[in-house]
């Protein structure tokens, strides 16, 4: 069925528009990521406490560098799908563009977004939990676990736990950006991973017009200007084909 959007939603789709896209897990999962939640989620095999915690990491950091080793060489397997390139055809073609991710997987970059907020960190880079010292590795699997830092402790994955305080600086310019907007787009988000889950309502309280995109409705629903059921991989390069459509 043919994706249809209010006349309201298209009467935002020109150039001027400031706009958010907020995407979760929901986006990468037509690429083969598992998303946590809902059909196939992750935490349906894995319990959240034995992986990705401080706890966990402090307890057996070697189960979880193997879990993360095994989502790194999942990840590097597979490609963006056509959620993340029309995302990546939206920065394009609007102004003032924020792509505001709580995913780690890294395909928005390889989709060719570049205003990228990435409030849960990014699963190819590596920290040191003594001295600080981080890097990207790309390497699908790390070949010695768990991995250690020149200066001797170990090296964690550079991505935020629960349980963990979000980048201070990265969280602040996602508020900053979605208190701005006009037109805000949540995409393939539970909207249960708090404080990330509090930027629709934010950006309804400061007028922007709230568009949720999900196979189902979610917490995000209830802040909603709109809610467009379907794939990201469906509905989102609907709404770019409509880009181009004005553009030309
Ligand atoms: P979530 O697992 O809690 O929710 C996924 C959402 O996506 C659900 O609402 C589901 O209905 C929806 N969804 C599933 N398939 C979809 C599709 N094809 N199109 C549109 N929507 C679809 O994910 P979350 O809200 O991102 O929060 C969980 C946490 O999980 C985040 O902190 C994130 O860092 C982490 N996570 C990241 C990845 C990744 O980087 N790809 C994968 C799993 C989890």
């Amino acid at each position: 069925m043919p994706v249809q959007f209010s006349s309201k939603l298209q009467s935002l789709l020109i150039p001027s528009t400031r706009v958010v896209v907020f995407t979760g897990a929901g986006i990468s999962a037509e690429s083969g990521v598992p998303t946590f939640r809902g059909q196939n989620g992750l935490w349906k095999e894995f319990r959240v406490e034995d992986l990705a915690t401080p706890q966990a990491f402090a307890t057996d950091p070697q189960r979880v560098w193997e879990w993360y080793n095994w989502r790194r060489e999942l990840i590097s397997r597979i490609d963006p799908n056509g959620g993340h390139l029309a995302v990546a055809e939206f920065e394009k073609f609007f102004s003032d563009f924020w792509l505001v991710t709580q995913n780690v997987d890294g395909l928005h970059d390889r989709s060719g977004n570049h205003r990228i907020l990435k409030l849960h960190g990014d699963i190819w880079e590596v920290r040191c939990v003594s001295c600080g010292n981080g890097s990207v590795d790309s390497r699908p699997v790390l070949p010695s676990l768990p991995p250690h830092c020149e200066c001797g402790d170990l090296l964690r994955p550079g991505v935020v736990w629960f349980g963990e305080v979000l980048p201070a600086s990265v969280f602040e310019k996602a508020v900053q950006v979605t208190q701005s907007c006009g037109l805000f787009f949540s995409v393939g988000t539970s909207a249960e991973v708090f404080p990330a889950a509090q930027l629709p309502g934010i950006a309804r309280q400061h007028g922007a017009y709230v568009v949720e995109v999900n196979i189902e409705r979610s917490a995000a629903a209830y802040e909603a200007n709109e809610v467009l059921l379907g794939k990201a991989g469906e509905v989102l390069p609907a709404i770019a084909a409509s880009l181009s459509v004005r553009s030309a």
